[in-house]
């Protein structure tokens, strides 16, 4: 099998929480407690989960946006995780993010053309004026807005647009990997759909390769290859989309897929209803972090023994004792 595009490997992420007068480290959130994955060329990968779980913190942790505690991450064969401050701002051109946020993360004091070409300058795309505002009018047009908004502010826009315009900001260095963190959960249903099917354009158009991330399961469920499902920090299950969708393995994952709307008004999915919340990353429970909530658990077993996330037939990998 050839290079995957991307591969992280045993990616751990803690930040310390301080106390006390000194304001000393007194603990730690385990945000991110091992995640293993690869993505190859072109695909998509859902990153799925309850807010909390970590699933932003690796799509952070893989630009090094924030520093991994410990875990590689390999990009094209090169160790990311190792790079120098050089290196990594020359990686930045090939990896890209969109953020969940249209409205916090648009400079409001920038027009939108100074955002959309910021990178252009940073990376020395643009070999004159002409040709800077030539390239920004291109991007803003892939993303369907029109040449003359290139000099309005990002108030003047609704949240669907301002996506758009992080999408043209993302697209202007020609990456070949954005991580899309949440890009549609602020946006009304309605407008989510058509910020989807963009992406799947350009994905199209420009050969891009996706990690997806979302905090359910019903926005992934088109746009993905496979789908990665992650609870309290760890990955529970990886499959292809056709395989997660019509036959889960993981207790959470039947969970999350249930509480997806169904199309067909005469088909009936019965809603599992997990008990208690999503209990806290500073001590997470010991063994297999759902039991606290899992329908299914074996005791002493599934609160002693941590479950390997296990391969059981082609491309489906699942961590739990009594499943796969
Ligand atoms: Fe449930 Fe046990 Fe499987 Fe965890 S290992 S998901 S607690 S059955």
């Amino acid at each position: 099998m050839s290079e995957p595009l991307l591969r992280v490997n045993e990616l751990v992420k803690n930040y310390p929480v301080k106390g006390g007068v000194f304001g000393r480290e007194v603990d730690q959130v385990h945000a991110v407690d091992g995640v293993s994955f690869e993505i190859a060329a072109g695909e998509t990968l859902g990153l799925v989960g309850e807010s909390g779980c970590g699933k932003s913190t690796t799509g952070r942790c893989i630009l090094r946006l924030i520093e991994p505690t410990s875990g590689e991450v390999w990009f094209e064969g090169q160790n990311v995780t190792a790079l120098g401050h050089r290196a990594l701002t020359a990686l930045r051109r090939d990896v890209q993010i969109i953020f969940q946020d249209p409205y916090a993360s648009l400079n409001p004091r920038m027009t939108v053309g100074a955002i959309v070409g910021e990178a252009l300058i940073i990376h020395r795309l643009a070999k004159s004026r002409r040709a800077f505002e030539d390239r920004v009018v291109e991007l803003l047009e892939t993303v369907g807005l029109d040449a003359d908004q290139m000099r309005r502010y990002p108030h003047e826009f609704s949240g669907g647009q301002r996506q758009r315009i992080g999408i043209a900001r993302a697209l202007a260095v020609s990456p070949k990997l954005i991580v899309c963190d949440e890009p549609v959960s602020a946006l009304d249903v309605s407008i989510q759909a058509q910020v989807i099917n963009l992406l799947e354009d350009l994905q199209a158009q420009f050969g891009l390769t996706y990690l997806f991330i979302a905090h359910d399961l019903s926005v992934v469920e088109h746009i993905s290859t496979r789908v990665a499902v992650m609870y309290l920090g760890r990955i529970v299950e990886i499959a292809s989309a056709q395989a997660l969708y019509a036959a889960p393995l993981h207790p959470y994952t039947e969970a999350l897929l249930s509480a997806v709307p169904i199309p067909d008004p005469t088909a009936k999915r019965q809603r599992i209803h997990l008990q208690g919340d999503v209990p806290n990353p500073i001590r997470p429970p010991t063994g297999c972090h759902f039991h606290t909530r899992c329908p299914i658990r074996e005791l002493p077993l599934c609160s002693t023994e941590k479950p390997i996330l296990r391969k059981t037939a082609d491309g489906h990998f699942v961590a739990c004792h009594l499943r796969g």
